[in-house]
């Protein structure tokens, strides 16, 4: 027997974000182009479905972070535009018809020098600061798009620039005026690109939907999802995460659950053990916080969350039995536990939930699955 933890992708509910975020675009503004962000395996939902799957939609470009994430989709047969954020890779953009995005001079001299000594023109995006202190052209601005775009061999084809609070209007807007400067010199030179700024929460504001958009999170059912936002888009969550009870133990008033015996029982209890801990990417810092879904309730996260192994106290579901299933993540009937929920619980965001619990467990895809009344 072997321990069961499985992340269930439905790559029906992908599909359709991907079309509702499509329909929200061509409401606002037309053709707007949508360059699928799925760095990091795709957020932990397993880059290579997600691909397929958006692929045959026809999104118009992937994004990744590093080279070795593009290669691995090339050998599974992706043929999509795919973009590099974040590398400096020079051969294998050539050899695999890479899309690099350059944040600097040397960089884009090094690419120039390539593509003349292979004889090929390169289609490159630049990356502008304007107000994420991450990476990107940031000195002498205009100089160095003017000595780029001079360089042989290289076809400016797409400018980008990345917002650093999108929920903050005030703040997007100086990030896009200093883009919309940028964009008015590089028209002035005679090159033609197009534009792109924003993440999913840059879907909010108007003015930062340009030629193309970069929405990753809300791909994967997160971000724009809940009320009380400036949009709120009919997107699902995608990852469902199951284990299953490992055992059930019977225990008297008083006895302490785990390392540090920060929780003690307080009556006759039913404690169940869930072969899923940190080491799986379900954050220690969910001890005593968080709560899991068995037969339809949740039970409470009880003591400190183990490397492998954490507790959960099924005092109130006495019907639970060893081998039931446990949801993580996901819901059944009324109960449900969303990425967004865990995150508070642990004090961090949904991302890096997604990407720590996919990661470890065996992913299984399915299509369809039940409908959301959104
Ligand atoms: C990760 C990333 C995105 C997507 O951001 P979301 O908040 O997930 O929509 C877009 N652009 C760049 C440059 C990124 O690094």
């Amino acid at each position: 027997m072997s321990r069961f933890l499985e992340a269930e992708i439905n790559l029906q509910a992908l599909v359709d974000n991907f079309n509702t975020i499509k329909s929200y675009l061509q409401s606002k503004k037309g053709h707007t182009k949508i360059i699928a962000v799925i760095k990091a395996d795709a957020y932990g939902h397993g880059a290579k479905e997600v691909s397929k799957a958006l692929e045959a939609q026809g999104v118009d470009f992937l994004g990744v972070a590093f080279f070795e994430e593009a290669l691995a989709l090339r050998d599974s047969g992706i043929k999509s535009p795919i973009l590099i954020l974040f590398d400096r890779e020079i051969k294998g953009v050539f050899e695999q018809n890479l899309i690099p995005v350059i944040f600097d001079l040397k960089q884009a001299q090094e690419l120039s020098k390539e593509a003349v000594r292979r004889g090929r023109v390169l289609p490159v995006h630049l990356k502008i600061e304007t107000g994420m202190g991450r990476i990107g052209i940031y000195e002498d601005v205009f100089s160095t798009i003017k000595k780029i775009a001079s360089l042989e061999n290289i076809r400016i084809e797409g400018i980008m620039s990345h917002l650093s609070e999108a929920e903050n209007q005030e703040w997007t807007m100086k990030q896009i005026d200093k883009f919309i400067k940028i964009r008015e010199f590089v028209e002035q030179m005679g090159i033609k690109a197009f534009y792109h700024i924003a993440n999913s929460a840059g879907l909010v504001t108007n003015e930062a939907i340009l030629d193309a958009v970069r929405p990753g999170i809300a791909l994967y059912g997160y971000g724009l999802n809940c009320s009380g936002r400036a949009i709120s888009l009919c997107l699902k969550p995608i990852m469902t995460v199951k284990s299953k009870i490992l055992d059930i133990r019977r225990l008297p008033k008083g006895v302490p659950i785990s390392y540090g015996r920060t929780f003690v029982t307080e009556r006759d209890s039913l404690i169940g053990v869930v072969p899923v801990g940190y080491a799986d990417g379900y954050f220690r810092s969910l001890s005593n916080r968080a709560y899991m879904i068995v037969r339809g309730k949740k039970a409470p996260v009880v003591g400190r969350v183990c490397m492998d192994l954490t507790m959960i106290d099924l005092t109130e579901i006495r019907e639970a039995e060893v081998e039931d299933e446990v949801i993580i993540l996901g819901s059944s009937k009324d109960a449900s536990i969303t990425a967004d929920d865990l995150a508070q619980w642990a004090g961090t965001i949904s991302y890096e939930v997604l990407t720590s619990l996919g990661n470890r467990a065996k992913k299984k895809y399915i299509k369809g699955g039940k409908e959301d009344d959104c």
